[in-house]
Formats: C-alpha cells, sequence, structure tokens
C-alpha cells in the first residue's frame, strides 16, 4: 500500500452496535487492522450539522451521549483520544480553497458516529482525533466537492473516516428482529444498488441517488448517506473494498467501504 492514507466509510448504526452487532464490530476492527497507522484521524458524522462547515479544536475531545434509551451501558464507555486542533487548522485551509469558510468549535467532542466505530478500529485511543461537520442545506455534489478538497490531507497521513448509514428510514426498523431474520427488502435492495455503484465509480448515479428505487424512502433525510458522498469525493479513483455485516434491525444496512490505493 502507497504512503496515501486510505478513506473510510462506516455505517454507525443504531448506537448500540458495540453491544448487539458483533460482526459490524468485527469489520470496523479488521478495517483498523489494515490500514497503515494514521498521523490523525478527521471524522465527518452525520450527528453534526452546523450552518457552515465547522471543526473541533477541542485537545481533549469528551465522549459525547447524543442519544436515549439504550443500555445504561453504552453510557460507561468512553473514548479518550487526543484531540487535533492542528488538523483542524489543515482542514479549514482545505475548504478555503473551494471557497468555504470553516467555524472553529472550541471543545465539541465526539459524537457516536465517531466514538463508536473508533472504539472497534482504533481501541487504544492514542490517534489524535477532530470532527468536521456537515453544514445545514448543503446538497449532495456540494458535499462530494467538500471531500474531494479534503483528499489531500491523505498525503499527510490522515485518515478520513465518514460515518453515517446506507440505508437510516427508522419507519424500516423492527427492533425486536432476530439476528439471523432477513433484512427488509426496500433495504436490502437499496444497499445492493448503493454496492455495484460504488464498485463502478458511477458518481453522478450516487449524486442522484433520491431518484432511484427506494433512495429518497432509504433516506427520509440525508445526512446520514451525504457522509458517503464525502468520502467518494475525498476517495478520487480509488476502488472501494465492501464490508458487509449482516443488517441491524431488520432495515440497517451496516455496509462499510474502504478506499485506497491499488
Ligand atoms: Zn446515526
Amino acid at each position: 500500500m502507497s504512503k496515501r492514507m486510505p478513506v473510510v466509510f462506516v455505517s454507525h448504526g443504531a448506537p448500540d452496535a458495540l453491544l448487539k452487532a458483533p460482526d459490524t464490530v468485527t469489520s470496523w476492527r479488521e478495517i483498523g487492522q489494515v490500514i497503515p497507522q494514521p498521523a490523525g484521524i478527521l471524522v465527518v458524522s452525520a450527528h453534526w450539522e452546523a450552518r457552515q462547515p465547522s471543526v473541533s479544536l477541542a485537545v481533549a475531545p469528551p465522549t459525547i451521549y447524543d442519544f436515549s434509551g439504550f443500555s445504561p451501558e453504552l453510557y460507561h464507555m468512553e473514548y479518550h483520544a487526543p484531540g487535533a486542533p492542528e488538523l483542524a487548522e489543515r482542514v479549514a485551509s482545505s475548504l478555503s480553497s473551494i471557497g468555504l469558510k470553516t467555524d472553529f468549535h472550541p471543545n465539541r467532542g465526539l459524537d457516536h458516529g465517531a466514538w463508536v466505530p473508533l472504539r472497534a478500529m482504533y481501541p487504544q485511543a492514542n490517534i489524535p482525533v477532530t470532527q468536521l461537520s456537515l453544514t445545514r442545506n448543503m446538497n449532495a455534489s456540494a458535499n462530494y466537492k467538500l471531500g474531494k478538497a479534503l483528499a489531500t490531507l491523505r498525503d499527510e497521513g490522515i485518515l478520513i473516516i465518514a460515518s453515517g448509514a446506507i440505508t437510516h428510514n427508522f419507519g424500516w426498523l423492527d427492533w425486536r428482529a432476530a439476528d439471523d431474520q432477513a433484512p427488509l427488502p426496500m433495504a436490502h435492495v437499496f444497499s445492493e444498488w448503493v454496492a455495484a455503484r460504488l464498485m463502478a465509480k458511477d458518481v453522478p448515479a450516487l449524486l442522484d441517488y433520491r431518484r432511484v428505487p427506494y433512495g429518497a424512502e432509504a433516506h427520509p433525510t440525508e445526512e446520514h448517506f451525504l457522509p458517503l458522498l464525502v468520502a467518494l469525493g475525498a476517495a478520487g479513483k480509488d476502488t472501494p473494498l465492501r464490508y458487509q455485516p449482516r443488517f441491524a434491525y431488520g432495515g440497517l444496512s451496516m455496509d462499510s467501504y474502504l478506499w485506497h490505493d491499488a
């Protein structure tokens, strides 16, 4: 593998993936193990949206419990990686190259879209990490362009992790689904469509995902799909490797993708 760092997209699932989705956790662990040691990690999570792009300057980012109604055990889990204020500055200068002004948040911590997969990928929590927000009202192609602007960070040893979901419709979930339950057909169809278009590097189709069967239904709101488009922009011409754990709650595709220089 060349020096250029890979790009990762993770479906972070429900907040209890660490407790209830062992094959997802295994896939995150594997991804962490095949990637060369990053100098720093930038996470773009569905769970931070701001009026304009925002990065955190936190020196010791707190673990954010941005969910409710899940097992008490989750609220005792912490992730104490060092922050990455210098990386935050680099992110801002990369985004200024496409005319975006970035806000600096003094102490924003890691939401569950970040710390849940990071606990499996980098359990030692020894790699500096910061988050970049999504920007409200920024459309699919603008997110793709933003990802392209971040690609230069890959040459500086920075791992970009985009965290969202391939399917994210709460109406599709069966909270009592058995582990081996077949996924909802609509969720399965859209998840396979995404995989096929990613493998074909068909960016125009992916940017237009709401027009294909079950695309808009899979994402009543866009924030869990947009991180995939950020990853796609940062990935450039690289070919993705698909990790395909079983669906969570019958309707949440848990697919992750890893792009690296062939
Ligand atoms: Zn989420």
